[in-house]
């Protein structure tokens, strides 16, 4: 059974040097956005189920798309897929200022529930993140952590001149590539950082 430390010493033979990513890591407990059974597990580098059907992503994966968004301490980061409110608690860390969507209610309740106990501020919507956040746009870092076939209109137009988009593109179902996509002068690029499995980001057509 893994504790915080093994997790952090993990991170590292992987490849995540960021001291300031490490200590966000060392910061947020893991295990209190997973539920029994699974807290005994939550230092593993694994996903883990945080009910309806969906998950926490595995702590490689959550520091592999955190350093991908390139974002300073100050910076406004949007995320899609609340969850378990872990990822927006290592951004809430690491000094940003985090904007999160969930489309669960059950989800969104519980994520702002714990959030606000363990004292991170961090601002959520119930609702399609599709659509993004227009009120609080641009942001310098777009995280989206469900799998999606397409980079959403809304979300490419809400990031900020300079900014990175990072997501798992693909199909639902199957593995998708994590891509890292760059706006420069208004042009994309994008930069893929191989294979992941994300549970399907829902959008509901009108
Ligand atoms: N980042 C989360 C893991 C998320 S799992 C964590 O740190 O725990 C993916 C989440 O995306 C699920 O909670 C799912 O309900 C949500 N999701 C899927 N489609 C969505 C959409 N269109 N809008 C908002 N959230 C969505």
């Amino acid at each position: 059974m893994e504790t915080s430390q093994d997790m952090i010493a993990l991170l590292r033979r992987r490849g995540i040097y960021d001291p300031r990513l490490l200590e966000a890591f060392a910061q947020v407990p893991r295990h209190k956005f997973v539920m029994p059974p699974h807290r005994l597990l939550a230092y593993g580098d694994f996903p883990l189920p945080i009910g309806h059907d969906q998950t926490i992503s595995q702590p490689y994966i959550v520091a592999l798309m955190t350093d991908l968004l390139k974002v300073q301490p100050g910076d406004k980061v949007l995320e899609i897929g609340t969850g378990s409110g872990y990822q927006a608690a290592i951004l809430a860390a690491l000094g940003m200022k985090v904007y999160s969507v969930e489309r669960i209610p059950a989800l969104y309740e519980a994520a702002r529930a714990r959030l606000e106990a363990l004292g991170y501020k961090v601002h959520l919507r119930l609702g399609d993140g599709y659509e993004g956040w227009p009120k609080f746009a641009p942001y310098q870092g777009i995280i989206v952590t469900a799998a999606i076939p397409e980079v959403p209109p809304p979300l490419w137009e809400q990031l900020a001149e300079g900014g990175h988009l990072v997501l798992p593109q693909g199909s639902p179902g199957s593995y998708q590539t994590l891509r890292q996509i760059t706006k420069t002068q208004g042009r994309w690029s994008a930069t893929d950082w191989g294979a992941v499995r994300f549970v399907p980001f829902v959008h509901a057509e009108a």
